[in-house]
């Protein structure tokens, strides 16, 4: 049987809203488990590096363990029902028992399809600089950083601070957009973009730049790159290319919880979802930055602890960092052109071999995941379903236990819960 664990209020997601989240029910008086997959708190923007927990991830980890916050690190929630989290861990499996849960699960990276995307060496923008965070030697190596949104600027500069040599950030959206966006940006994030501006002194920036493709034999050895009716490449050892978030909403989605049209767990002012006793926060809910992300977790925190009159202070700071980062991110808007890169050959879904061509006949996804088999692999569509979306405008709902891969033990011991299916998708 597995382990037990019970706590009034349990957070998934050790980021920015789960740390903030955890800290401000406990402050209630709650008993709370906050738990995350990674060894240490601090999500994707506190990320530890070389195992070494962050500044900022540190002071909210102490408030959190002056509050008597239990922490659970290296534990993935793979599986979920009414009261219980199926959590998988190097030794085994845990259930975690739940009055009050809060999602606080993050976003990923939207990495959509073009010819050659997936060789060797072609990453996600943020996938390169976690890669870099857990060790891999960056230096010397000539590194292209393309796709969409501020996470550009930030991996740029701190691939160069490892040592890259960056040779070009390349931004899909249009430079009067950009200079749009830039001018509605609140005086705080002015600073930070003009401060990451610093930081990449000497590194070419284009907007309306995209790649079109990438190739090489056995790994990446070049990228072809559009701006207007300008074609041309350009030899690099990596490319980091990213098109903004999308939101990691599959727990909610296998309880129950409606979704916004972007994908993220819909909630109300409260943090709260359209399932009782479920709450949701930061970036799983929708894409708004790091400020938002650890506001709405104490807003969630307090609220999930009873305590909503502690909210009324934060509440509109929250929204103001919300509607900014929703403008910003309207204007950098993923562009048209970029649908027609996917050639029939090029691959959608790299876990089962499926390509773009084998795809697009089907209606939707359900047609297309049962006819080729699409999203069905060990990534379960988190990658080619947030690209098939964007493709074809396809509505992607349909989470199943177990949502990230799990070991057959861990499905075997889940297997009496009435949601969890021991059905092998091989
Ligand atoms: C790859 C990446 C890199 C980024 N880099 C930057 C940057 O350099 N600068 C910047 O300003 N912003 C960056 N961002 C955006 C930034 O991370 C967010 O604004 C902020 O971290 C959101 O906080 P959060 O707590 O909502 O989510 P996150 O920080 O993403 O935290 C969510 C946590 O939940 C965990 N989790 C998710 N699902 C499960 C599960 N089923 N079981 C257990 N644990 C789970 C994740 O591992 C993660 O630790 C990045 C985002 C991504 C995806």
């Amino acid at each position: 049987m597995p382990v037990k664990a019970a706590a009034q209020i349990v957070v998934v997601g050790g980021g920015p809203a789960g740390l903030a989240a955890a800290a401000s029910a406990a402050e209630c008086g709650k008993r709370v488990l906050l738990l995350d997959e990674n060894p240490l708190p601090g999500g994707q923007i506190w990320r530890a590096k070389n195992g070494t927990i962050t500044a900022e991830a540190e002071g909210w980890r102490q408030r959190a363990q002056a509050a008597g916050v239990e922490w659970r690190g290296g534990r993935q929630a793979v599986a979920a029902a009414t009261g219980q989290l199926w959590l998988e861990h190097a030794g085994g499996v845990e259930v975690a028992a739940w009055e009050e849960l809060i999602l606080a699960t993050g976003a990923r990276e939207l990495l959509l399809p073009f010819p050659g995307w997936t060789l060797p060496n072609c990453c996600g923008a943020g996938g390169l600089q976690a890669l870099v965070k857990a060790g891999l030697e960056i230096r010397d190596k000539r590194v292209l950083v393309a796709g969409s949104g501020p996470l550009l600027m930030a991996v740029a500069a701190f691939l160069r601070q490892q040592g890259a040599r960056v040779l070009l950030i390349a931004e899909q959206a249009p430079a009067g957009q950009v200079a749009a966006a830039a001018l509605h940006l609140p005086p705080a994030k002015l600073r930070q973009a003009w401060q990451l501006r610093r930081a990449t002194r000497g590194v070419p920036f284009l907007a309306g730049c995209w790649v079109e493709a990438a190739e090489g034999r056995q790994q990446l050895e070049r990228v072809r790159l559009r701006r207007g009716v300008r074609r041309w490449s350009l030899e690099c050892d990596y490319l980091a290319c990213g098109f903004g978030l999308t939101p990691n909403s599959e727990l909610g989605q296998l309880l129950g919880c409606a979704l916004t049209a972007e994908a993220g767990i819909a909630v109300n002012r409260w943090q709260q979802t359209s399932v009782e006793h479920i709450w949701c926060a930061g970036e799983a809910a929708g894409i708004a930055g790091v400020e938002a992300a650890w506001r709405s977790g104490e807003i969630a925190g307090y609220a999930a602890a009873g305590r909503q009159e502690r909210t009324a202070p934060l509440l509109a700071r929250r929204d103001r960092e919300q509607q900014s980062s929703q403008r910003l991110l309207r204007r950098l808007a993923p562009r048209a052109e970029l649908r027609a890169l996917a050639q029939d050959t090029t691959w959608l879904c790299r876990c089962e071999d499926v390509t773009v061509g084998e795809a697009r006949p089907y209606a939707n996804w359900r047609e297309a995941k049962l006819q080729t088999r699409c999203g069905m692999g060990a990534c379960q569509g988190r990658i080619c379903g947030a690209a098939a979306r964007f493709l074809w405008g396809w509505q992607i709902n349909a989470a199943r236990p177990p949502i990230l891969p799990a070991r057959v033990g861990t499905l075997a011991q889940a297997a009496p819960a009435p949601s969890i299916s021991t059905e092998v998708t091989v």
